[in-house]
């Protein structure tokens, strides 16, 4: 596939390509460029015209143009979704659901975006300001750098770019360099249904380099990055150089309380969704799981009897429940976690093998709070460290004792109680009788430490893609 720049298919400059494999079969499925600088500063460069268009088109008439895409992306769901599994390894109903968030989302922040009145402030509280009206508008930030994690890239890809677009920027999207022919088939679709040329475009290329050359681009009204807290670092430096705006969705450490009250056959049921979901790849998985020294026994023999019925597969077969992960390096990454808390004195209990990109639901226990995977190691991949607690005091400690902030989950037949200890967890979200990998489109989606800058949702977005500005209306009423 080409990248889209200006409106147009477009190869890198000097002709180079990477290849794109499905990390299942380890084939070679497509080739996409390899960005150069200068492709990159060109892009942004058309990106700067098209958002001159694009922002002043009136909001009646970007509708019908996203409406346009809506219906384009309903009638392309399944080619979408077959693509999606295909490069990403994750099954067909998982990645179908991902096509069904770019449809509710860009509908969703057009019908917000029809909601979002301007305001008006009062005047009069200092002297000789009675004369005066002050309003205050809001207008779209530019060009926004939408740089995209592997996981979840078309979920991830709609989160930015239709608030961004609705709002009247445009968008140079960088995708994960393992998946990026799904979004650009997304951007093709975009271009198709009528946004101006510049408005929309896509470069492919390494992060280290075609991500870096975006992000260092001063012509930027923004970058929202979905990622690693490290690159996430990264970014914020790179951008601080030139005053760059950012927005940060990063990795996560997420716990998982199961107090001794709660209802334990729903609290494994939750922590097979959370985990198990996309191999495990997910920012909101569970990843720490604290479980009630009481039930934390019933818990373990009820999550091995749940993982181990559990089938893994051919992420393109209908029976399959849980695919690969993104490739096979990724696979032996998760392994090597898994050895080294092993190595630290927790015993493997279930799992821990790998063939290829596949690898094994793995429950480990014997987990204690100094290990790295209790503390700031996010694996990234199907496995259950499993801890236990007396204390509910003892069950806070260790969820804080982290540097991530994202989500997380609480488990308690007491509802105060369970709230009680929601208020005390250091996270943007705490889900009470399940897990954290709960998602809204509606809400302030975000997180806390280094988990993250700024929130994402229906609910928010429109804001972080908007700057206000303060129209003063002076002498006029004398
Ligand atoms: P990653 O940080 O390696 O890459 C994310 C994107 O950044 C990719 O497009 C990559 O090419 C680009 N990139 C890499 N280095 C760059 C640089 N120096 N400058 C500019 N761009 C650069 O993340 P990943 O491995 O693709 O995804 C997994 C991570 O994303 C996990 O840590 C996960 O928790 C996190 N994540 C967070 C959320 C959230 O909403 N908080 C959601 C999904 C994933």
């Amino acid at each position: 596939m080409q990248m889209i720049i200006n409106g147009k298919r477009t190869d890198s400059s000097d002709g180079k390509t990477m290849n794109v494999y499905n990390p299942a079969t380890n084939q070679v499925i497509d080739t996409v460029p390899v960005a150069t600088k200068e492709d990159v500063d060109y892009a942004v460069d058309c990106a700067v015209a098209g958002q001159k268009i694009w922002g002043s088109v009136p909001l009646y008439k970007r509708g019908p143009i996203v409406e346009k895409y809506v219906e384009l992306v309903k009638a392309h769901k399944e080619e979408l979704a077959r693509m999606e599994s295909e490069e990403v390894g994750k099954t067909i109903p998982e990645a179908a659901n991902e096509i069904n968030n770019v449809i509710a989302f860009f509908t969703g922040f057009l019908e917000k975006a029809k909601h979002e009145y301007e305001e008006s402030y009062p005047v009069g509280m200092e002297p000789n300001t009675e004369e005066r009206m002050q309003i205050v508008i809001r207008e779209p930030v530019g060009v926004i750098a939408c740089i995209i994690p592997y996981n979840f890239p078309v979920s991830l890809f709609t989160h930015k770019v239709a608030p961004a677009l609705v709002a009247g920027n445009s968008v140079v999207v960088k995708p994960a360099s393992d998946c990026p022919r799904t979004l650009i088939r997304l951007c093709e679709l975009l271009v198709e249904a009528g946004f101006p040329d510049g408005t929309v475009n896509i470069v492919t290329g390494k992060g280290s380099e075609v991500g870096a050359w975006l992000v260092g681009n001063g012509k930027l009204g923004s970058v929202s990055l979905t990622g690693s807290t490290a690159v996430g670092a990264k970014i914020a430096a790179l951008a601080g150089q030139n005053i760059t705006p950012v927005t940060l969705e990063l990795g996560g450490n997420d716990p998982f309380i199961v107090c001794d009250d709660a209802d334990v056959d729903m609290a494994v049921h939750e922590a097979v969704l959370g985990r198990l979901v996309n191999a495990g790849q997910i920012c909101v998985a569970s990843k720490r799981f604290i479980i009630h020294n009481s039930v934390k026994e019933e818990f373990i023999s009820k999550l091995v009897e749940k993982v181990s019925a559990y089938v893994i597969g051919d992420p393109s077969d209908p029976k399959t429940q849980m695919g690969c992960l993104i490739n096979e390096e990724a696979a032996k990454k998760v392994d090597r976690q898994v050895k080294r808390c092993v190595d630290q004195g927790a015993r493997l209990l279930y799992g821990g093998e790998r063939n290829g990109a596949f690898y094994t639901p793995t429950v480990l226990v014997d987990v204690t709070k100094e290990m790295d995977i209790m503390r700031d190691e996010e694996v990234f991949g199907p496995v259950f460290p499993i801890i236990g607690f007396d204390t509910v005091e003892e069950a806070i400690e260790i969820a804080n004792n982290t540097m991530y902030g994202l989500s997380s989950g609480v488990c308690s037949r007491d509802i105060g109680k369970a709230i009680k200890i929601a208020r005390r967890i250091e996270a943007g979200t705490v889900v009470i009788n399940g897990g954290g990998r709960l998602r809204s489109r509606e809400m302030p989606f975000g997180g806390r430490k280094k988990s993250g800058i700024g929130a994402e949702g229906v609910s928010c977005t429109l804001r972080e893609v908007t700057a206000p500005k303060n129209i003063i209306l002076k002498n006029i009423l004398k």
